[in-house]
Order: structure tokens, then C-alpha cells, then sequence
């Protein structure tokens, strides 16, 4: 199996797998006892706690474990405008995961005024927009840090200093660019963040939200003290550990899996752009996740070629994994001014820490003959454009 579809999931690491299954045979306490057993579990939730913490560059105090990274949107977004009833109106962009549109779409409902910003061309925000935008109203502002079908990153520095001066909070979810390049909580300027496990080769339905000490947010889910109250519900310890373990790991390693990853990405899509004709690069060339190649195969259909190189064991994505197997063409691809028909000829390479050389040359061996052979069909009408 050639798996290029890490922006969906990653695979576990095998020292997450390893100590995650270690600490489930061997500690089953509550964390909340008091006694030995649970004390021992809440000091392996601490030190998770720490480890991610400090990759961040927040305190400790500062981490709440959710659910998952779509928890961790949902929670930063609605637990402010829940602590800020004075305020009743929320920016966000066109191209954010379905964890915020959906958020965006539930508060319009309710009376909030979203402001969707657009993005240009290559998919970043137009900072000029989300700047008219503001008013005294505006409780927050939530745009990704990386996204997660094109990997274009987003100048949150900037955004970050326009929401500063009118005194907004700023929630980045970073579930796509956590592990992939720097996520510093105070570089960034940002009030809140989202990540997930399933994404840095952790656990799935674990994630985390960063909140920076003093933010006036409401908790999403009500119970018992865990969290700090402001989430409730015991937790998922075995989560939480092979959460922390993963943010280990990529302390360890993290710095020379990036430099491979982004050599095999650029070896995938110079080979892509040399050896297939009439495709186009979406996204941004420079500022972006360097492991995720979005491409156009003019006049074809993404599922075809999806499946064709899948019957060779190569597994890649038409558009977000979150959304696939919805009627819905890409919101994002359709916000960078994709026609539909070029939209459904897209195709989503991500890379990851397990992909080695073999597996792009052989991508590189495999998918210009798909491309070639289905456009030997007849009556299929390519219209390229820039
Ligand atoms: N945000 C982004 C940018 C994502 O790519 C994803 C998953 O695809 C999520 C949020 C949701 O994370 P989770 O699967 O942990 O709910």
C-alpha cells in the first residue's frame, strides 16, 4: 500500500501504539481518584498535558483535551460568543473545514452575523476584507492556519495584529499544520487553537484546544470537574497519552521528517508537471504545507483516477476526506475560482512520515499512463486554463 492521503489521517506511530497499549493494560483508574491508581493516571495526563503544551509554546494550564480537533473548533467558537452575549458577530473565512463552516452556519441560525472572508486565487485571505470587516461587535475571529485540501497557510501574524488593535480574540485551528511546520501560540499572536490526534500520527477522537490564560470562554459540555470544568466527562486517558507521546515524537523527529517529506513532495510534483500533461497546481508555490500537492487532471474525472490508483495500491484523496462521499463540490476549490468541472478533475496528494522514494517513483511510474488512458476516451472535452 502506497498511502498518500495523510491529511484525512496518519497512521499510528508504532512507539504511540506501543505505549498506548502498555498504559491501557496496565492502568484502568480513574483519574479523578484519589487514591494511587488514579493519582498515577492524572500525573500520565499531566505529563501529556506538558508535552503538548510546551510544543505549543503555552502553559500548562493553558491545554483543554477534547474530543477531536472538530471539538476543539466547536468549543473555541461557540464557548466565546456563549461568554460574550454583548457581542453577536463572528468572522471566519470561505475556506475553512466543515468543523467551522458547520459552527458558522449553526450560530447564522441563531441570530449571530457571520462574515465569511474570501481568499484569492491561490487560497489565502483577503486581509483587506477581514479588516472592514470588524466592528465592535465582533466577539471572534476564527481562519485556519493551514488548509487542509491545498495547504495554503495564512498569515495569521498579520490577522493576529488586526485583532489585537480592536481588541478581538483570534482562534487558529491548526489541526493541519501542527507537526508540519512551527506552531508557536505566541509567534502566532493567537487566543485560541485546535489539533487533533489523528493527524500527527496519534490517536483518533482526541484532540486539544489551547486557550490563552485569561480568555473569557464557556465550556460546550457540562458534567464533573475534569478539565478544569471546562470540559466535562472522563477522559480519554488512553487518548490523552498516545496523544502526548505523538507531540514526543515529533520533537524527536519532527525537524528531519519535514525536510524529507518536503523533498519527496517536491520530487512528486515536479514528476506530476513534467510527465502529465495539461494538470495545474493549486494553492499557494510558496506559503503552504509543502507535503500536500493539490493538482487539476484537465477533462477527468478525480474519482476515476482516484480508483484507478487505488486497483495499484496507491491511496489518495479527491478533496477532503471529511467531505468525500458527500454530493457537494469543494467549497475551497470553488472559492479559489475553480469551474466545477475542473473542481471534480482535482486530486489531493498529502504526504507523510512513512512515505519513502519508492513510493513516489512509483506514483510517478503508474499515474501518467491512468491520466493518458482516460483521456484516450473519446468526446471528452479538455479546457485548459490558467
Ligand atoms: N480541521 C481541519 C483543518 C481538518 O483537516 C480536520 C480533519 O480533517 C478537522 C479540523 C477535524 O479534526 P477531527 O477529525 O479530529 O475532528
Amino acid at each position: 500500500m502506497i498511502y498518500l492521503d495523510n491529511n484525512a489521517t496518519t497512521p499510528i506511530d508504532p512507539a504511540v501504539a506501543e505505549k498506548m497499549s502498555d498504559f491501557i493494560k496496565e492502568n484502568f483508574g480513574n483519574p479523578s481518584s484519589l487514591y494511587p491508581i488514579g493519582r498515577q493516571v492524572k500525573e500520565m495526563v499531566t505529563e501529556a498535558r506538558e508535552t503538548l503544551a510546551k510544543a505549543l509554546g503555552a502553559g500548562r494550564t493553558e491545554i483543554v483535551f477534547t474530543g477531536s480537533g472538530t471539538e476543539a473548533d466547536n468549543f473555541a467558537i461557540r464557548g466565546v460568543l456563549d461568554a460574550l452575549p454583548e457581542k453577536n458577530e463572528f468572522i471566519t473565512s470561505v475556506i475553512e473545514h466543515p468543523a467551522v463552516i458547520q459552527t458558522a452556519n449553526y450560530l447564522e441560525k441563531k441570530g449571530i452575523k457571520v462574515t465569511y472572508v474570501p481568499v484569492d486565487k491561490y487560497g489565502t485571505v483577503d486581509l483587506q476584507f477581514l479588516k472592514e470587516a470588524v466592528t465592535p461587535q465582533t466577539a471572534i475571529i476564527s481562519i485556519m492556519h493551514a488548509n487542509n485540501e491545498i495547504g495554503t497557510i495564512q498569515p495569521i501574524e498579520e490577522i493576529s495584529r488586526i485583532a489585537k488593535e480592536k481588541g478581538i480574540l483570534l482562534h487558529t485551528d491548526a489541526v493541519q499544520s501542527f507537526s508540519k511546520i512551527d506552531v508557536n501560540v505566541n509567534k502566532l499572536g493567537v487566543d485560541l487553537l485546535s489539533i487533533s490526534g489523528h493527524k500527527i500520527y496519534g490517536p483518533k477522537g482526541v484532540g486539544a484546544l489551547y486557550i490563552r490564560k485569561g480568555t473569557h470562554i464557556m465550556p460546550l459540555i457540562y458534567g464533573g470537574h475534569q478539565e478544569r470544568e471546562m470540559r466535562a466527562g472522563t477522559e480519554n486517558t488512553a487518548g490523552i497519552i498516545g496523544l502526548g507521546e505523538a507531540v514526543r515524537v515529533i520533537k524527536e523527529r519532527g525537524d528531519r521528517d519535514k525536510k524529507r517529506i518536503e523533498k519527496l513532495a517536491e520530487k512528486l510534483k515536479k514528476g506530476i508537471k513534467d510527465n502529465v500533461p495539461k494538470v495545474k497546481f493549486n494553492g499557494h508555490e510558496k506559503e503552504r504545507i509543502k507535503g500536500t500537492l493539490n493538482f487539476a487532471f484537465y477533462g477527468l474525472e478525480a474519482e476515476a483516477i482516484l480508483l484507478a490508483l487505488a486497483t495499484k495500491g496507491i491511496y489518495v484523496s479527491t478533496g477532503s476526506a471529511c467531505s468525500e462521499g458527500a454530493e457537494d463540490d469543494s467549497h475551497v476549490l470553488d472559492a479559489i475560482g475553480l469551474k466545477p468541472e475542473v473542481a471534480r478533475s482535482c486530486i489531493r496528494f498529502s504526504l507523510g512520515r512513512f512515505n519513502s522514494k519508492e513510493d513516489i517513483d512509483l506514483v510517478l511510474k503508474e499515474l501518467p499512463d491512468i491520466v493518458a488512458k482516460f483521456r484516450e476516451i473519446p468526446a471528452l472535452d479538455i479546457d485548459e486554463e490558467d
